[in-house]
């Protein structure tokens, strides 16, 4: 029984005995299969010393998790620590002995939180090592593409996973995306992390919303109005994006002013 990894994305799936027919995440519009064709891959083949974890505390309590040379799309989970239990925040596709160590010297981890599908990685592998639940958002449900006892398909427009960190469902990329709000992040100032429900562009202080990145397909603006009107609810200074984007201070204004400009543009 193997469980095939997809090369292109990095989500595993489901143990069998020969691949599956495609990867459902790539065949979907918001990704691709690239040109030289679906591949597959596995998590033994990583495992044999040329892959690395880097883990650097990018502010306090707050870790972001990466792997050299680049595994899937490039993927980064964030590891969250607060007095209610640490959150990895997204997950990423390889695992090696040397990154468990780590975390679970800072901790080990509570629960694991998706923004979503793209970032599924090999999400159970994780779950499994380090004894915990997976929260989804219920509109995700069907991209999930290994099954586990673990999943927590939770529901509504936000989840309390402890008194600090609260799953925030805005839509958009995905009906199930999701943000999460770190209460005492950034000095107490709170902070958001965001997986690419809303993308850092590189004009410091702006932000933006696809339905998908890499095809460049806009969001319509009635999803954009209710992602803005949601956040409005929330108060935060940083935002932490997808790779190594982030917003140190003014996030939540870049957010409302980025919602404002795309909006003006779709119109004009
Ligand atoms: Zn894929
Ligand atoms: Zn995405």
């Amino acid at each position: 029984m193997i469980y095939y990894i997809c090369s292109t994305c990095g989500v595993q799936y489901e143990g069998a005995n020969e691949p599956p027919e495609n990867c459902i995440i790539c065949s979907d519009e918001r990704q691709y299969v690239p040109a030289s064709g679906q591949k597959w891959t596995k998590l033994e083949d990583f495992q044999k010393g040329q892959y690395t974890n880097e883990i650097v505390e990018i502010e306090p309590n707050l870790y972001s998790i990466h792997t050299k040379p680049q595994v899937g799309i490039g993927q980064r989970a964030y590891l969250v620590c607060t007095p209610g239990g640490n959150i990895l925040w997204d997950c990423i596709t390889y695992l090696d002995e040397e990154i468990i160590k780590t975390i679970n010297n800072l901790g080990g981890i509570q629960a694991i939180a998706l923004s979503h599908p793209h970032y599924y990685s090999t999400i159970v592998e994780w779950a499994e090592v380090f004894d915990c639940s997976i929260y989804i958002h219920h509109a995700d449900k069907e991209w999930v593409t290994r099954s586990s006892a673990r999943y927590i398909f939770w529901e509504g427009e936000n989840f309390e996973l402890n008194p600090d960190l609260i799953l925030i469902n805005t839509g958009g990329h995905f009906d199930g995306s999701t943000v999460l709000h770190w209460k005492k992040g950034t000095q107490s100032n709170g902070s958001l992390l965001v997986g690419d429900t809303i993308f850092i562009v590189p004009d410091p202080g702006w932000v933006s919303f696809m339905y998908s990145h890499p095809n460049r397909i806009p969001l319509p603006a009635h999803e954009v109005r209710k992602i803005k009107q949601i956040l409005q609810n929330y108060d935060f200074d940083s935002i932490y994006g997808a790779f190594e984007s982030h917003i140190k201070y003014g996030g939540k204004e870049a957010v409302m002013k980025s919602a404002d400009r795309y909006l003006y543009h779709l119109g004009r």
